[in-house]
């Protein structure tokens, strides 16, 4: 579904990607994991083109993207869930998941977004102020879920999550994953990307330098999380 061939990208003169190749099937999750400054948040956004510095291959079923701008990538399907969650804070749950614009015959209905996080049903007068991490992170995840995007991209959903709440958010990515929307997101929680992820890959200093199943990403858990330092 989602092909990059030899993507770079730049800050200035700086090289923050060079010339990554991946892809990303129908239907599959796939993470990418790396150290903090490997190039992760780089490669989603390029990906989503909200990085305009960048060269090189990005298609989406066939269709080079590349130079498509951000808004024409979201209506072909793909759709950004970043790391600041980018909720309206002085609007309810609610009415944050109504804003979401539809993109395709896929698009959530509300009744279906409540039915698959409860919690956001229970809170859906709640100001986005009053949300704790976990419920911006799933009202985020939902209302990209509410355009009906066929390609999820999730810059570190677990980050700064208790235990109890990054075990839901795993449910809801094998909940999105079963009902055939395709994820790519960066994870730096080792253990939790095994339990959701297809296949991983490694990114260091803007390159993959690994491509791993998740048998053998598994069974090297130790050596990837002194890897990553964590
Ligand atoms: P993290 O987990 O810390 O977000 P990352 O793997 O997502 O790390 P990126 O944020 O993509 O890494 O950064 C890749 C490289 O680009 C790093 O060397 C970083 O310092 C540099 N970089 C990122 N954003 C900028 C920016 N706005 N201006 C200049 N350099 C940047």
């Amino acid at each position: 579904m989602l092909e990059i061939r030899n993507l770079s990208a730049w800050y200035g003169e700086a090289r923050a990607l060079d010339e990554v190749s991946l892809d990303v099937a129908a239907g599959e999750v796939v993470t990418l994991v790396g150290r903090n400054g490997a190039g992760k948040t780089t490669l989603l956004r390029s990906v989503m083109g909200l990085h305009r510095h960048a060269s090189g291959q990005v298609t989406l079923d066939g269709t080079d993207v590349m130079r498509v701008p951000v808004h024409r990538r979201a209506r072909l399907g793909m759709g950004w869930v970043q790391d600041d969650r980018g909720i309206y804070s002085s609007l309810s749950v609610e009415e944050n998941l109504l804003l979401a614009p539809v993109v395709s015959e896929k698009a959530w209905p509300l009744a279906r977004v409540y039915e698959t996080f409860p919690v956001l049903a229970d809170r859906r007068r709640a100001a986005g102020t009053t949300l704790s991490g976990g419920e911006q992170q799933m009202l985020a995840i939902a209302r990209v879920l509410r355009t009906g995007a066929r390609l999820l991209l999730l810059d570190e959903p677990t980050e700064g999550l208790a235990p109890v709440i990054v075990a839901a958010i795993g449910d809801i990515v094998r909940e999105v994953k079963a009902t055939g929307v395709t994820v790519l997101l960066i994870e730096q929680n080792v253990k939790f990307a095994a339990t959701v992820a297809d296949r991983h890959y490694l990114l260091s200093q803007g390159r993959i330098v690994e491509h791993l199943d998740n048998t053998e990403f598994v069974a090297r858990e130790h050596d990837l999380l002194e890897h990553l330092g964590v």
